[in-house]
């Protein structure tokens, strides 16, 4: 297929399948890079969208047609005018969040958090505003101005971070956004610390990354909470001490394991956290432990019942996490290098599929016969 051209998974609206497309691909301009991707893994970010359950109502012809993607790596085919950082044939990585080096967060090593993205989930280039592809001549929405599902589409550098010659592309697609998030919200985040218990509630590609973030760190007991049994199954090799299927199953252990002070850490990584998952999830937490959030909520507001005495009295935190509050630029190279040491098992957690077995790649994922899908594109 040529330059130009690509094949791509786009959602037509609200709760469709994925369709496998041919689209069209501008040139790269100024400060942007024509990528052609090697792998890309289905984060859950996509699945909101796709599915609806974070499109506000009557958004739906902000975001349709999607091409949907955001965590994936390939390498650098094309570059625009005026780029700096990149060059024809360099390996890199997507960071969902676009990085401007220069902004209070980039330079205080908080990059997820870069002023830079305030706008990069809406619509156009991150250049410029413009659209580069179009299907069936209508302009595409790219998800986090990204949109990984495809052979090749044209991003910014500042969404775009090196990656080293000897890891492979599923193993650097999966830390360039789902690992780091979940790594990072248990080691970062929570802060857990060695002896600790930590609950981890969902155990799919966050979740696994951040049980592993746990053990790594010298947890002392760590409880696995998923529904679905492969999950559970993987959770052990991952590190879990326990794992069994619901947050109530989790009570009694954590009690046992804590002489009734609750858990050190608690980590929310289901598909969608819900008032009940939150609620629930507090009150696991312990005298001075700490909740972080990492899923998503539905949209909008959430109330959510606390009883604020011994939220209060017990000392504990409640605390969101966006990409694990770490700083992709450090992150990718860091956890590269613990996966090469053999410390972070990322080969486990991924499962091939063609880009045009998107779908099934999909039901997979939600069914919990994955860890994580990983699309392959171009050969790899
Ligand atoms: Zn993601
Ligand atoms: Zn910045």
């Amino acid at each position: 297929m040529s330059a130009n051209k690509s094949l791509a998974a786009v959602v037509t609206g609200r709760n469709q399948a994925w369709q496998v497309v041919e689209i069209d691909v501008s040139p790269p301009s100024a400060g942007e890079v024509l990528v052609e991707w090697a792998a890309a893994g289905l984060c859950h970010s996509d699945e909101h969208f796709r599915s609806g359950d974070r499109v506000a109502p009557g958004r739906d012809d902000d975001l349709f047609p999607m091409l949907g993607g955001h965590e994936a790596a390939g390498i650098v085919a094309e570059i625009g005018p005026g780029v700096t950082k990149f060059s024809v044939g360099d390996r890199v990585c997507a960071s969902f969040s676009p990085i401007c080096g220069t902004c209070t967060f980039c330079v205080s090593g908080r990059g997820s958090l870069c002023n830079g993205n305030k706008d990069f989930m809406v619509r156009g280039q991150l250049a410029d505003g413009a659209h580069r592809h179009h299907f069936n001549g209508e302009p595409l929405y790219l998800m986090a101005k990204l949109g990984t599902f495809a052979e090749r589409t044209v991003v910014a550098e500042r969404s775009l971070l090196p990656i080293p010659d000897d890891v492979s592309f599923e193993a650097a697609c999966l830390v360039s956004c789902g690992v780091s998030t979940g790594w990072g919200s248990a080691v970062e985040r929570a802060g857990t610390r060695p002896g600790d218990v930590v609950v981890v509630v969902g155990t799919g590609g966050l979740g696994s990354a951040a049980l592993q973030g746990a053990r790594n760190v010298g947890a002392g007991q760590i409880i696995a909470v998923d529904p679905l049994p492969f999950r559970r199954d993987m959770a052990k090799t991952f590190g879990a001490t326990h794992a069994v299927a619901s947050i109530a199953d989790a009570k009694p252990i954590v009690d046992e394991l804590t002489w009734g002070q609750g858990a050190d850490r608690v980590i929310l990584t289901p598909s969608i956290v819900t008032s009940e998952i939150l609620h629930d999830g507090l009150e696991l937490t312990g005298k001075d432990g700490v909740l972080v959030v990492v899923g998503m909520g539905p949209l909008g507001e959430t109330p959510v019942p606390i009883d604020i005495g011994s939220f209060a009295l017990y000392n504990k935190q409640i605390r969101g996490s966006l990409f694990g509050a770490l700083d992709p630029r450090v992150a990718v190279p860091s956890l590269l290098n613990l996966y090469r040491r053999g410390l972070l098992d990322l080969d486990s957690m991924i499962t091939r599929y063609p880009l045009g077995e998107i779908n099934r790649a999909l039901s997979d994922q939600l069914e919990g016969r994955n860890i994580r899908a990983v699309l392959t594109m171009n050969g790899h």
